[in-house]
């Protein structure tokens, strides 16, 4: 029995997220924080978790300057892309490259999507970008700003243009919002209605706990919860979540550390002969280089996993910011290799 033949077509021809599990020792590819939390607390682990997670969108929604009905939980943010999409549907329209999710979700759904490509310079091309809106009348558009797998944040007056021509959803993500000077969007929810923020604590050391949150206008919420399973995030995430969050301290002085050490990065990968380095308003960076298979093999032979972005930006790789120790490891590996 060929399985094959009994799978929906638009999922048959899908092919699954790539998230690569290769041992080294310096683990510098998926845009992971090098720091964590330790505290494991005890949870009740017989009981159901808290459907509406409300000590965590309580809190949340304190920190945001918002209410807890305008904050919805999800297993990552990664799940809330699958809940707006199963929610809203399509046509769904983003910019490429970009976080790959917001397509492969799509397609799963079997919802239309397009991706309109980013200018030179890895910003928004509004005069493309508005023609597809005209066009297609996507009902969600996903702007990653700071964009990944790029780095750069888009420019603020190209997605504001782009909120106000939309008649859908745009869905700002700001998962590497805390690695930018940039401002946040969520000031501006006050003014858009068709504006959500979507946040995540992964990138900011609480990958593991799989907690993602948006922020949004409450009838946006309420559809979106009638297709939210009911216990998707555990006890164990809120709770140390909620936690964690509330020692916010110790988590904006990492954050201090890994943008220092970006920056620290950037520069002397500026000094490299043979590889270009794009600037980065996230926790990782992009680079652009002729020998990108020879270099991702050889720092992998030394122990040092990057991401090969082969396939979704030809030449280039891309390397998370780790601790100092890792970064001078990844400096000293590279400059051996090219
Ligand atoms: N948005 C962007 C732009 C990302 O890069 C990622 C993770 N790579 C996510 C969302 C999903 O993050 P999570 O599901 O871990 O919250």
């Amino acid at each position: 029995m060929d399985i094959k033949n009994l799978v929906k077509p638009n999922i048959r021809s899908l092919r699954a997220y790539h998230a690569e599990e290769i041992p080294c020792r310096v683990k510098l590819d998926a845009n992971e924080s090098p720091y964590g939390v330790k505290a494991l607390k005890t949870v009740k682990t017989n009981r159901y978790p808290d459907p509406e997670a409300k000590a965590l969108r309580r809190l949340l929604a304190k920190q945001f300057k918002t209410k807890p009905e305008n904050i919805l939980h999800g297993n990552g943010s990664d799940e809330l892309i699958q809940c707006l999409i199963t929610t809203f549907g399509g046509p769904v329209l983003f910019p490429t490259p970009t976080f790959s999710m917001y397509g492969i979700i799509s397609q799963a759904q079997g919802e239309e999507s397009a991706g309109i490509p980013l200018d030179e310079k890895f910003d928004l091309d509004t005069d493309n970008f508005l023609k597809a809106i005209k066009s297609r009348n996507p009902k969600l558009i996903f702007l990653s700003s700071p964009n990944n797998p790029t780095g750069n944040s888009f420019s603020e007056d190209r997605i504001l243009k782009i909120i106000r021509q939309s008649k859908g959803l745009v869905i700002v993500d700001e998962a590497y919002q805390a690695f930018s000077d940039r401002k946040s969007f969520v000031p501006l929810l006050k003014k858009y209605q068709n504006l959500i923020i979507l946040k995540t604590l992964s990138k900011i050391g609480l990958a593991g706990l799989r907690v993602g949150f948006m922020i949004a206008y409450k009838d946006v919420i309420d559809e979106m919860n009638k297709v939210r399973l009911p216990f998707n995030l555990n006890s164990l995430s809120q709770k140390l979540a909620v936690e964690t969050l509330k020692k916010s301290a110790l988590m904006r002085s990492e954050i201090k550390t890994i943008v220092s050490e970006r920056k620290r990065l950037f520069n002397e990968m500026k000094k490299i002969y043979g590889i270009e380095p794009y600037p980065s308003d996230a926790n990782f960076i992009l680079f652009r280089t002729e020998k990108s298979d020879k270099i991702y093999k050889e720092l992998l032979k030394r122990g040092i996993l990057i991401r090969n972005m082969k396939g979704i930006i030809e030449g280039c790789l891309r390397v998370t910011v780790g601790t100092p120790n890792e970064n001078r490891a990844f400096l000293k590996a590279i400059k051996s290799t090219v």
